[in-house]
């Protein structure tokens, strides 16, 4: 017995109707009316390098939480605008905060960072109630 396992999938005229494939097999197609896909597969061991999380960190006081997952009291919350234009997608800004206090002079920082654009949104707060948001903080 080989130490592969072919697969060949043979599909002609008849069942052209059934296809659900990208276009790119019509192309085949009109080439040469047969398809034949040859796959010769076999189960190897293989080492991948992935990015994963090791640990999270308040972008306020610097503090760190190692893991792969954030702690429940702590939160993470993004600011963006929506004026036109391409930077518009680009201007997705994201905080993590590991307390309330830090939270209060994140929030503080992304408004300073928004304050300009009357379409922005802070941790889902239009930008209006997160600057009142902000002086009833600050007014603690
Ligand atoms: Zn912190």
């Amino acid at each position: 017995m080989l130490p592969y396992r072919a697969t060949i999938n043979f599909i002609n005229s008849t069942n052209i109707a059934n296809w659900h494939t990208p276009p790119i097999c019509y192309i085949h197609y009109y080439r040469a009316f047969i398809l034949v896909k040859i796959e010769l597969t076999e189960y190897k061991e293989v080492t991948k390098r992935e990015k994963v999380t090791i640990g999270y960190k308040c972008d306020n006081c610097g503090k760190i939480h190692n893991g792969n997952s954030m702690p429940d009291d702590w939160h993470k919350f993004s600011g963006h605008h929506n004026s036109w234009g391409n930077d518009s997608c680009d201007s997705y800004e994201y905080y993590t905060a590991c307390s309330p206090e830090c939270y209060a002079k994140l929030l503080r920082k992304a408004v300073e960072e928004f304050e300009e654009y009357s379409d922005a949104e802070i941790d889902d707060f239009e930008i209006d109630f997160a600057k009142r948001m902000v002086s009833f903080l600050n007014a603690l």
